[in-house]
């Protein structure tokens, strides 16, 4: 029988944080996790650099039932207390854009990070260890492993979502709030690009490779970032932003032309280069490609723009301005960075993210229904919620 004070399932960004932490206090603590390593999506997150933390990360770039729950944690721990262990440790970071925090060499840093903040605190940590069975006893829980039996006081689950499965990703997490009668709320793939119907895929798919400045919106949320075109449907920062407020069914509204007004621009292309081409005149404003494709979409016929009529201008205008269109769908987990939904926060305290229902049962970062934007908001809400469960166990 192996004792601890502390188990915590899950050796991801808030499991291995919240373990550490724990460590620190004078807790024994095991952290336990079935994938043969540990923090396989730290390494590759932020495209191998992992984009650690957001400067200007506040509750406002949560998505949760409860807008107020993650203010908390958030508050407790904050940004600049991750950027300051991080400094701490000698890597070295930068911001790309937007506040979003990167490792200068490679994401390895934030595991080694963590492991080494976990082995300060004499934290043991378990891979290639299944959990078959939790139940709880008098005293705490009694788990039953792969790797032998378990009793602790207090149960952290840190296993995550369910984004890449590939990784190792499970609905363990939920299949044990659920086990103790704790709501989980329906889950969905955030963060992910877009597939589209059949007919805008074959004519958007020559613009493969190919990213646009736009403003994209959906359901009175509105991001400024770039969209690219895939072969599959349409990428880059501003869709998965906005894959997050996005449902089956809705229409993404885009504007391809935030730096200028279209009508104008043509009004003075028609002025002063009344011959040139409707592409020729989109080809100052955006790739080649693009100009090509888009008149395609339209069934814009390529004429001098001296032929353009007042109804035609607006039409292109508007299409640029306010393009409007229905994906039929997503990637899935299969490529979301993020799973929306989760552990429901009315069942937790926002202090301590103990279930209000099971005395020491604890649920910290994807696994709950908080989920942040794209740009280091998500590892935040797992360094934050992993501190406030830290201090609790
Ligand atoms: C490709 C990609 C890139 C990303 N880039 C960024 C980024 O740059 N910045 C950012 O803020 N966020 C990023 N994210 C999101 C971020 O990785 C997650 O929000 C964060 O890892 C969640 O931490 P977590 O500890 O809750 O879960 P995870 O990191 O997913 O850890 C969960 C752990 O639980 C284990 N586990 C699961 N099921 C079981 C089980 N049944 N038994 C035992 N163990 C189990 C898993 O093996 C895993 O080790 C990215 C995500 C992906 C997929």
């Amino acid at each position: 029988m192996n004792k601890f004070d502390v188990v915590v399932i899950g050796a991801g960004a808030a499991g291995l944080f919240c373990a550490a932490e724990a460590g620190k206090r004078g807790r024994s603590v095991a952290v336990l996790d079935h994938a043969k390593k540990i923090g396989r999506k730290i390494l590759m997150s932020g495209g191998g650099r992992c984009n650690f933390t957001n400067m200007y990360a506040t509750h406002e770039n949560y998505l949760c039932t409860n807008p107020h729950f993650c203010k908390s944690a958030l508050s407790r721990y904050t940004q600049w207390d991750f950027i300051s262990l991080v400094a701490e440790h000698g890597i070295a970071y930068h911001e790309k854009t937007l506040g979003q925090l990167f490792c200068d060499d490679s994401a390895a840093d934030i595991v080694n990070l963590l492991v080494s903040e976990c082995s300060k605190a004499n934290v043991t940590i378990t891979t290639r260890c299944e959990i078959q069975s939790v139940a709880k006893t008098e005293s705490g829980f009694a788990l039953s492993t792969s790797m032998g039996d378990y009793e602790c006081e207090s149960l952290v689950i840190a296993t995550g979502g369910l984004s890449l499965p590939k990784l190792g990703a499970t609905p363990f997490g939920y299949k044990i709030a659920e086990q103790f009668g704790i709501r989980v709320l329906p889950t969905r793939a955030g963060l992910v690009p877009f597939t589209l119907h059949e007919k805008d895929k074959e004519i958007l798919a020559e613009l493969s490779g190919v990213a646009i400045d736009t403003y994209a919106s959906c359901n009175g949320t509105t991001f400024r970032e770039n969209t690219l075109f895939t072969h599959r449907g349409l990428s880059g920062p501003a869709m998965l932003q906005i894959s997050s407020f996005w449902h089956p069914g809705d229409t993404l509204h885009i504007n391809a032309a935030p730096t200028f007004d279209v009508a104008e621009s043509l009004a003075e292309a028609q002025l002063k280069n009344p011959d040139s081409l409707i592409t020729t005149w989109l080809a100052k404003h955006f790739p080649k490609r693009v100009a090509a494709t888009f008149c395609e979409l339209n069934n814009w016929e390529n004429k001098p723009v001296k032929q353009l009529n007042s109804r035609e201008v607006s039409a292109i205008a508007n299409f640029f301005e306010d393009w409007q269109i229905q994906p039929n769908g997503t990637e899935g987990y299969r490529t979301a960075e993020v799973t929306l939904g989760g552990v429901d926060t009315d069942e937790l305290s926002s202090k301590t993210m103990m279930s209000k229902k099971v005395e020491q049962l604890f649920f910290i970062g994807e696994v709950v229904d908080v989920t942040g934007w794209l740009g280091g908001y998500n590892f935040q809400w797992a360094w934050s919620s992993g501190w406030a469960a830290a201090q609790y166990v």
